[in-house]
């Protein structure tokens, strides 16, 4: 299926229009296929509108898969999916903390602190982080008392010209540049390449304020505007991958990042009237109900290490779970898209 089909290019826009897109973000560093398989598997039982996943090929094909069997498994279960959701792949300039990679050096003095740190279990007892599951978040970092750096990272260098073309033909939908770097220039000449990568589909450019001030966000905007026209998506950022608390606090900064890029582009240029304005970075259960009470603006909501999080208790093995748990963990996933974009998807069940 591609997205240059005009059908489901004007229902993207549609679900960004009518403010209906949720987007689980699988992350754009974890490459470990039966991981991304099995979060589409219950989120597209759940009803989500779209996944975030790694710009790899096989990393496609993993979320096609759990596309594929969650539909198979809906009609056994009498659930009605309305729809495919969209699959983004998701790119980072160098510098970017989604796209980078932890490893541990020889400073390191074995305290095993940073083991439990770890969102997605990348640190086994040997200390050698499992790259694949590695999402770049610094919670290890975090967590390490070592005053030498024993942790590092390493940027996850991508071939953009060669891998987002394969990515397109292997079923992405849309791309997603984490532009969350100052250099401009390079930014844009990156950007240049996303978008000619796929012509026709919608591009989304992922920034925030932690390295961009806020006249940097607005030109940076612009900059990406020239370039996509109404192809464009912004993903406000508000603290990259610091979800996972589920307190209004936590998701404060996104709101505040979607507030400001509605009230000082959108509602000052008719330009950008129709610009989608995504709310990520933080996000959780509250991202909505904050918004909504702040007057925030937003055309879809993504989030990542809280939505994985609901659900952690089923994705071991999700396919060998009983209906009655697997209609468990969809009703979580559920609540949380619901929540948050104020539905009442009840998809059956
Ligand atoms: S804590 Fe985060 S940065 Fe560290 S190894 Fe795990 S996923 Fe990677
Ligand atoms: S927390 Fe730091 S010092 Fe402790 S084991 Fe992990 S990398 Fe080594």
């Amino acid at each position: 299926m591609s997205f240059n089909s005009g059908k489901r290019f004007d229902l993207y826009k549609d679900l960004l229009e009518s403010s209906g897109y949720f987007k689980l973000v699988c992350g754009a560093g974890l490459e470990e296929r039966k991981n991304v398989e099995k979060l589409c598997y219950i989120y597209t039982l759940a009803g989500c509108t779209g996944f975030d996943v790694a710009a790899n090929v096989d990393i496609v094909s993993a979320a096609k898969k759990g596309i594929d069997a969650a539909f198979i498994k809906a009609k056994d279960l009498k659930l009605t999916i309305p729809f495919r959701p969209f699959i983004t792949v998701s790119v980072g300039m160098p510098g970017d903390h989604h796209v980078r990679k932890a490893s541990i050096n020889s400073n390191c003095i074995g305290c095993n602190l940073c083991i439990p740190s770890c969102p997605t279990n990348a640190i086994p007892e040997s200390l050698n982080v499992i790259s694949e599951l590695c999402i770049g978040c610094g919670n290890c970092e975090s967590a390490c008392p070592s005053t030498a750096n024993a942790i590092e990272y390493n940027h996850n260098a991508k071939q953009l010209l060669d891998v987002l073309p394969k990515c397109v033909e292997a079923g992405a939908e849309s791309i997603e540049l984490h532009a969350g770097v100052p250099d401009q220039e390079s930014t844009l000449k990156e950007w240049e390449i996303v978008s000619n990568s796929i012509p026709n589909g919608m591009i989304s450019m992922c920034i925030d304020r932690k390295h961009l001030s806020n006249n940097d966000l607005v030109d940076r905007i612009y900059a990406a505007k020239d370039i996509a026209d109404d192809r464009l998506i912004i993903q406000a950022d508000g603290i990259p991958m610091s979800g996972g608390a589920d307190n209004f606090n936590t998701t404060l900064q996104a709101v505040s990042i979607a507030d400001y890029i509605y009230k000082e582009v959108k509602l000052r240029d008719s330009k950008f009237t129709k610009l989608p304005i995504l709310i990520s970075g933080g996000t959780n259960s509250l991202t909505g109900s904050l918004a909504r009470q702040c007057g925030v603006k937003f055309n879809g909501i993504t989030i990542g290490t809280h939505a994985r999080n609901v659900i952690s208790n089923y994705t071991k093995s999700p396919y060998s779970l009983s209906n009655s748990q697997l209609l468990e963990s969809i009703t979580t996933a559920r609540n949380l898209i619901n929540r948050n974009l104020q539905k009442n998807y009840s998809n059956n069940i």
